[in-house]
C-alpha cells in the first residue's frame, strides 16, 4: 500500500483548470499521481474556453474538450467539466471555482491543481487571492520551473501554506500545498510545434488523442 495515502477516506474533489491545446501525459500523469497520493475520488479537467494570459488556442474548444473526453475514458477517476467552455468570454478561474464551491457545499475539500509554473503567474490572475477561499491550491513541480517566487507571491505562501498535506483532507478550502511528482518534461506548446512540423507526437499522449490529430490535421 502507499504510505502516502491519506486515510481512505474519498472526500475532496481535485481540479485542474488548462488550456488541454491538446492535453498530454504530463497532464494526466499528474492527475493519477495527486489522486493516488491524496485518494480523492474524482478530479476534473477544465478546459478553458478562452485563456486570459496567452494567445487564441491553436484549435477550437470542442476540438479540445473532444480531445480531453478522449483522454480520460480509460480511468473512471477522471473527468471533463466543460462548464468554462459552455460560458464561453474570457475564462476566469475565479468564477469556476466559487460555482463549483456553490454546488458541493461549504464542507468538502476542493483541490485546485496548478503546474509550477501557473503557479508563478498568479499575482496576473483576474482576483488572484480570492481563488483561496473556495479551494486549496495544490502546486506540482513541473521541469524547468524552480520556486523562485517573487515577494506577493512568497507572502501569500508564508500566510497560507498548510502544515501538512493533510490539511488538504480536512479543511474545505484555504491551503496551499506543494508536490513534487514524476518529472515530465512533456507540453502542449512542444506537441504543437512537432505537429507542425510533421514529426511524430507519439508517446507523448493518449493514442486516441494522437489520432484524432492525426485525423483532423490538426496543428499544421
Ligand atoms: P502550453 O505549452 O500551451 O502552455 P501546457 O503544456 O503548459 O500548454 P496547459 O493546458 O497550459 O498545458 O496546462 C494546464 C495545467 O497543467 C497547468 O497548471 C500546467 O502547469 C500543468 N502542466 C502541464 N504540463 C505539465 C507537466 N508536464 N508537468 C506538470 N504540470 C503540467
Ligand atoms: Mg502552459
Amino acid at each position: 500500500t502507499n504510505t502516502r495515502f491519506i486515510g481512505k477516506s474519498t472526500s475532496g474533489l481535485a481540479i485542474m483548470g488548462g488550456t488541454f491545446d491538446p492535453v498530454h501525459n504530463g497532464h494526466l500523469r499528474t492527475a493519477v499521481e495527486i489522486l493516488d497520493r491524496y485518494g480523492y475520488s474524482t478530479l476534473k479537467l477544465v478546459p478553458c474556453y478562452q485563456p486570459v494570459h496567452k494567445g487564441q488556442p491553436g484549435v477550437s474548444a470542442s476540438q479540445r474538450l473532444e480531445m480531453v473526453k478522449l483522454a480520460i475514458s480509460g480511468d473512471v477517476r477522471l473527468s471533463v467539466d466543460a462548464r468554462e467552455i459552455d460560458r464561453e468570454g474570457p475564462s476566469y478561474t475565479v468564477d469556476t471555482l466559487r460555482d463549483i464551491r456553490a454546488e458541493i457545499g461549504p464542507d468538502e475539500p476542493l483541490i485546485m491543481v496548478l503546474g509550477m509554473d501557473s503557479f508563478l503567474s498568479l499575482p496576473t490572475w483576474y482576483d488572484w487571492s480570492t481563488l483561496i477561499e473556495y479551494a486549496h491550491l495544490l502546486i506540482v513541480s513541473r521541469p524547468g520551473w524552480e520556486p523562485d517566487l517573487i515577494s506577493e507571491l512568497s507572502a501569500f505562501c508564508e500566510k497560507h501554506r498548510a502544515a501538512s498535506s493533510h490539511e488538504l483532507q480536512c479543511a474545505p478550502s484555504g491551503r496551499i500545498w506543494f508536490e513534487t511528482l514524476t518529472p515530465l518534461g512533456i507540453s502542449s506548446s512542444m506537441i504543437r510545434s512537432l505537429a507542425h512540423k510533421n514529426e511524430s507526437i507519439a508517446y507523448l499522449l493518449p493514442e486516441p488523442v494522437q489520432e484524432y490529430i492525426e485525423q483532423h490535421q490538426l496543428y499544421r
